[in-house]
């Protein structure tokens, strides 16, 4: 694998081979990143820094992150290779437990140390930041520390709460309930009033929101799509009325598309832009960025663990994604998802109680928020049913909550 740093960076750092540059961090992978790796955990260990245990990957002995040697700054650890293993998905590239064949928190580097809440390369780039500061001796870091929130939504099922608790009622002989909520059925008004809901948090907390929606209701395999159809008079509602308040509604790509760009092509031309997330978050992770790029996506939103929160990365930021077919960095832009309401409480994955969930969180909001990272969160439109899943609606609540006076 061959580094080559942009000119305007050159006088400022070296990697590899050590120059006339202010900055110097040493390649200690040898020759770990050769195809026959690929999928493979190197050595790792836990370097503090702000009394926090960061992951550095191939480390060095010594305990320092660097030091300052005839005023250059001298890393012993080599970051930038901790960074492309993290970055790349490099560990994702192997078989996995998952009955889609997707890759797990439970097969990832993360599980012996039993979370991903910690952004590791934002921690890289500030600890990059802070040798800059020390030779230099300017300020390149941001004064306040806060973090961002960005609240997406995935549109999969409108009517399927509803049509759940019809037959609780009928079942539980609960014949108002049932008439009440069939009638609201049938005119439509259900899945308006959760859609009224889910828009009224944007309205009263100033976050940047993001709708995805399926573009199909086909079955694929035993696998559901959408219960909908873009053409139905709710959507169009949904669609008009995040049109006028300047939400971004984009693709929510179907089972399958991340195997086909022109079938993910077709589907996103539905929508006025180029941003998407895969249903289920299901994606093969070497083949599928090419398949993005072939497609012209500008920007994804599906790399997060189904199976826990956390960041699957290791980063808290925007990044452009590797492309492990060409063996290049590709153009789309991957915007990383880091809590998906159903990991934290279906008992396939997390199974949280409220409080529990709550605990989790406060971890993953503070590390965030310490490493002036982004959080981007995944909060199904049928989580918005008050009667099924109140602990969800109470913990959307509680995370906006707590970046309401940061944004
Ligand atoms: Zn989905």
């Amino acid at each position: 694998m061959s580094y080559d740093l942009d000119k305007s960076l050159k006088s400022l750092f070296s990697y590899r081979i050590a120059n006339e540059s202010l900055i110097y961090i040493p390649d200690l992978s040898n020759d770990f990143f050769e195809s026959q790796n690929l999928g493979k955990f190197p050595l790792y260990e836990s370097k503090i820094y702000k009394d926090d245990p960061i992951i550095v990957f191939f480390p060095n002995q010594n305990f320092h992150w660097f030091e300052e040697k005839e005023s250059k700054i001298i890393f012993h650890q080599d970051i930038i290779s901790s960074a492309f293993y993290l970055l790349s998905g490099w560990q994702e590239i192997k078989a996995s437990k998952d009955i889609l064949g997707r890759f797990l928190f439970s097969d990832s580097v993360f599980q012996e140390i039993s979370h991903a809440y910690l952004p590791y390369v934002n921690v890289y780039f500030e600890i990059i930041a802070s040798g800059i500061e020390k030779i230099t001796k300017t300020k390149v870091l941001p004064k306040n520390q806060n973090g961002k929130l960005i609240v997406s939504h995935d549109i999969d099922f409108i009517y399927a709460p509803a049509k759940y608790r019809l037959k609780k009622y009928l079942k539980s002989l609960q014949i108002f309930s049932f008439y009440k909520l069939a009638i609201s059925l049938i005119f439509k008004r259900y899945p308006q009033t959760i859609f009224d809901k889910i828009i009224s948090y944007s309205q009263r907390f100033s976050f940047q929101t993001h709708f995805f929606f399926l573009a199909t209701d086909k079955k694929m395999a035993r696998f559901h799509n959408a219960d909908y159809r873009l053409s139905d008079l709710a959507i169009r509602y949904m669609f008009n009325k995040l049109k006028n308040l300047k939400i971004a509604t984009s693709l929510h790509g179907s089972l399958g598309t991340s195997k086909v760009a022109n079938w993910l092509k077709k589907e996103m031309s539905f929508f006025d832009n180029l941003d998407q997330r895969f249903h289920f978050l299901y994606f093969n992770s070497k083949a599928f960025v090419s398949i993005m790029e072939e497609a012209q996506v500008k920007c994804d939103y599906s790399i997060g663990f189904n199976d826990k929160i956390g960041f699957r990365r290791g980063i808290a930021l925007p990044f452009y994604l590797f492309d492990f077919e060409k063996n290049k960095a590709s153009t789309v832009i991957e915007m990383p998802l880091a809590i998906m309401d159903v990991s934290l409480f279906l008992s396939q994955y997390m199974n949280l109680s409220l409080e529990e969930a709550k605990q989790e969180i406060n971890k993953i909001v503070s590390y965030t928020q310490k490493y002036n990272g982004i959080l981007v969160i995944n909060w199904h439109f049928d989580s918005f049913d008050e009667e099924m899943y109140p602990e969800r609606i109470q913990l959307f609540e509680y995370i906006l909550q707590l970046f309401s006076h940061k944004n």
